[in-house]
């Protein structure tokens, strides 16, 4: 394992574009996307179905698909090392080794026809230290014992487990090799609410036991509130607001977290309605001038339709792109 480096950021994404071309048109997925996450804590990047999450988090592994998807600019440095620039057999140990991820839905991250141990098992092989004792089928059943499912069921296939359990059989894979970092994409999405918050407990219990860093993606702030230390709230490629969880979550500045907060039941407040944002995300191949969240933004004024949109960052780290930012807190705040 490399030395820990202490005064760089375990991940560090700088400048991250990323585009698609389909049906001959430039799909602008990731625009100039920055942000950092520390060794052991967890970083939230929040958003709607389309604004850039998953890119994002494929961009890291390297995984997008070889045909159509470019990372054209940026780097994706980790532990002061940029994983762009590295030969693929480099990529391959740190895949799995040091980075893993989880998908949304434990239904197509498992082989169907094969035994839930062995894939677990498979993966522990892969990474093996060359002369290392661990033996594949023992760290196999050990890791299901750790996410709460009996070392017996080895023998067991996909289809002879409920989803919260094949979602705790993706987790004891993607733990398996002790990863430093852990991508997260929508882990309780496919889930009942009841087993949503199970599978959460089990994430944050395993991630705290292993010191591992993660990058939790998710639209549900209130899965944030339980889980993550830093939140990046992202729309239409761009980093919108960026802060501790306590400053996105009792000083919201942008217009769009505001409205994210909106669409969620207060349960202190005796209201009827949600208020969802009103509107649609702008279209990735032809996005607006200036600031992507104009056309759906009750503050916006020519100011904000004529460039980028810079970032404004308050004295203890708290970043905002909004050109009316304080204005929009004193009318939230009064
Ligand atoms: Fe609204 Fe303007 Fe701020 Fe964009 S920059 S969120 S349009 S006020």
């Amino acid at each position: 394992m490399s030395e820990v480096n202490r005064n760089v950021p375990y991940l560090s994404i700088k400048d991250l574009v990323v585009e698609y071309m389909s049906d001959g048109q430039v799909v602008h997925a990731v625009n100039g996307v920055s942000l950092k996450l520390d060794r052991g804590t967890t970083l939230g990047l929040v958003g709607e179905t389309g604004a850039g999450k998953t890119t994002i988090a494929k961009s890291i592994l390297r995984i997008l698909p070889d045909v159509g998807a470019k990372i054209t600019g940026g780097k994706v440095e980790l532990d002061g090392k940029d994983l762009l620039q590295l030969p693929e057999r480099e990529m391959q140990q740190i895949r799995g080794n040091e980075i893993s991820m989880i998908f949304q839905d434990p239904m197509t991250a498992l082989n169907p026809v094969q035994r839930v141990g062995d894939q677990i098992a498979e993966v522990v092989a892969l990474h093996l230290e060359p002369g290392s004792k661990t033996n594949p089928m023992e760290r196999a059943k050990e890791m299901l014992e750790i996410v709460g499912i009996p070392g017996e069921r080895y023998y067991d296939y996909p289809h002879q487990f409920s989803g919260g359990m094949k979602q705790r059989v993706v987790i004891a894979i993607a733990l398996a090799c002790n990863p430093n970092l852990l991508l997260a994409d929508e882990p309780t999405t496919a889930l009942d609410v009841t087993i949503q918050a199970q599978v959460l407990d089990l994430i944050g219990d395993l991630r705290k036991q292993f010191n591992t860093a993660m990058l939790l993606i998710t639209h549900d702030m209130g899965v944030v509130a339980q889980v993550c230390d830093t939140v990046a709230i992202i729309y239409a490629g761009s980093i919108v607001e960026y802060g501790t969880k306590e400053q996105i979550f009792d000083h919201p500045s942008h217009p769009y977290t505001i409205g994210l907060f909106g669409a969620i039941p207060d349960m202190n407040e005796d209201e009827i309605w949600l208020h969802p944002i009103e509107g649609l995300p702008p279209d990735p191949t032809n996005l607006p001038k200036g600031c992507p969240f104009s056309p759906r933004c009750k503050y916006a004024t020519e100011e904000c339709r004529q460039g980028v949109v810079p970032v404004s960052e308050t004295p203890d780290g708290h970043q905002c792109r909004c050109c009316h930012m304080e204005e929009v807190r004193k009318e939230r705040e009064a």
